[in-house]
């Protein structure tokens, strides 16, 4: 473990609660039991910013963690670093009841964007499985349907023909109408190499 995050600290996606800097907690816990409580993964910490666990909130199957500390990770998804905060890993231990080894590895933007494309995708199948739909819904499954293609989530050349037929008869003039139709003639005219 190098003994501190601040060495490295530059560039961090910023959390939407908790910002972008490690800041002290004022506990002082000692950096041996820091040190035993992130054996694992070695990531660099603040360690100024430790605080106490309440090991009996959490979920463990052997090791129990004693305490939070800041740490500096890099996002498995876009590379950037970030931290992952005490404080939010008390969150994730203590109230959420996610296993102690439970790890973090997208940062705060990638998390978001995930869970934005999780909602849509919900959204998505949710109304495709409908049998009847208002005009206002059907452009917003048209926007949802360019947006999971283009995400790389939705894959279904067909399903996107049919929806792109749909929004020229029953929505013409919408923007969602526009976009799927750019959608589908990018995919035709760069077939295999664009998209
Ligand atoms: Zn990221």
């Amino acid at each position: 473990m190098s003994e501190s995050g601040s060495d490295r600290q530059r560039n961090v996606v910023p959390h939407p609660r908790f910002g972008d800097q490690s800041v002290p907690s004022g506990y002082r816990v000692p950096f041996e039991l820091i040190r035993a409580c992130y054996c694992y993964d070695r990531p660099p910490v603040f360690p100024e910013s430790a605080i106490p666990a309440d090991i009996s909130r959490q979920n463990f199957s052997v090791r129990p963690r004693y305490c939070y500390v800041d740490m500096l990770k890099g996002c498995r998804k876009c590379g950037r670093d970030f931290i992952f905060f005490a404080r939010e890993q008390q969150y994730w231990y203590e109230e959420l009841g996610f296993w102690v080894d439970a790890d973090c590895v997208h940062c705060p933007e990638c998390r978001r964007s995930n869970q934005h494309l999780r909602q849509r995708l919900k959204r998505f199948s949710h109304t495709m499985g409908r049998d009847a739909i208002g005009n206002e819904e059907l452009a917003t499954l048209v926007e949802d349907a360019v947006y999971l293609f283009e995400a790389g989530v939705l894959r279904n050349e067909q399903k996107l023909r049919r929806l792109k037929n749909l929004a020229a008869t029953s929505i013409p003039e919408s923007a969602a109408r526009q976009a799927i139709e750019e959608l589908v003639s990018k995919i035709e005219s760069g077939r295999g190499t664009v998209l």
